[in-house]
């Protein structure tokens, strides 16, 4: 029996939060799926990941008016991927921030990224029955490389490089002021990381990275807001764990001149146990395995997805 490609039997609704995770900061998140961070300042609002299309933007939009009439200012990017910026458009924000090395893989990549997630994930795109009439990609009005801060009045944001981990690009934004995080898919809660364009041997030392701000909350890039140390602290674990039970397994079969079907099997003894219910867990794990596999070997370069390769890899391992 093969399963359905990527989350392409993943149709139901999901229900949405809205949570205060600390002083007129909120996270937008819906079981699992993209989460949008919400920054209100003095006079303005940061929005952190537009979603992956106006649609899913405007309802985000819809909650952000619920708490304030303030102007959306800036949009704050923490990677490239398309069903986090797609939707950027539906912001209206004069300042569209990324790191440089984020705007870099938009460069190298992000055609072939729309077009595979694209394919990936058709609820998300729902409204969309043709690649064509999807958004095009989204760019920076504004990069940096290691750390920026913005202003919105008094209120202090600070955006971070913080280390590689779910692509060599990734940001985290920090509001010192309240001591709380967005982190994007670098954290994620109950659900899979996708490790598609990931740095598993950087990915651990990037949580430590994280954990070291001691912060009272944290919005992840998927599943439920973080609030409290104690469940940040869970989720820095968990996501350590959902990584390094991936890759070494992965590198053990890789690097012993095994195959890459050894290498899932050896994954999937690993991880099913612990992981299988999940978010998106079976949607990442063949791309997770194949990356492993590659870094293992000495790629320090994600290779490019397209949706050839997606469904290639796909018919190999999961088929
Ligand atoms: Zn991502």
């Amino acid at each position: 029996m093969s399963k359905k490609f990527a989350s392409q039997g993943d149709m139901a609704e999901k229900k949405i939060s809205f949570t205060e995770i600390g002083k007129d900061l909120w996270a937008f998140t819906a079981e699992g799926d993209p989460n949008t961070g919400v920054i209100i300042g003095d006079d303005s609002v940061m929005i952190v990941e537009a979603q992956a299309t106006p649609e899913l933007a405007n309802k985000v939009i819809e909650k952000v008016r619920s708490v304030t009439d303030k102007p959306i200012s800036h949009l704050v990017l923490t990677h490239y991927h398309a069903v986090r910026v797609l939707g950027a458009a539906a912001y209206k924000a004069p300042t569209i921030i990324m790191s440089q090395k984020a705007r870099s893989m938009v460069v190298e990549r992000g055609a072939e990224d729309r077009e595979s997630e694209f394919m990936r994930f058709p609820r998300l795109f729902m409204g969309y029955d043709d690649i064509a009439k999807v958004p095009p990609l989204t760019w920076p009005t504004t990069t940096f490389n290691d750390r920026m801060t913005v202003y919105l009045g008094k209120r202090r944001v600070d955006l971070r490089f913080v280390g590689r981990a779910h692509t060599a690009g990734d940001i985290v934004i920090h509001v010192p002021d309240a001591n709380v995080m967005f982190t994007g898919d670098i954290v994620e809660y109950h659900s899979a990381c996708y490790c598609g364009d990931g740095h598993f041997n950087d990915w651990p030392g990037t949580l430590e990275a994280i954990r070291s701000f001691d912060v009272e909350a944290i919005a992840p890039g998927r599943g439920d807001a973080l609030v409290g140390k104690d469940m940040v602290n869970k989720a820095l674990d968990a996501t350590a764990d959902f990584v390094t039970s991936t890759y070494k397994p992965v590198a053990r079969i890789a690097q012993g001149g095994g195959s890459l079907k050894e290498a899932w099997d050896a994954c999937r003894a690993e991880c099913d146990p612990k992981f299988a219910d999940y978010a998106i867990y079976e949607h990442c794990l063949p791309f997770n395995v194949a990356r492993a596999y590659d870094e293992a070997l000495g790629i320090d370069t994600p290779r490019i997805w397209t949706a050839q390769r997606d469904a290639d890899m796909w018919a190999q391992l999961q088929g």
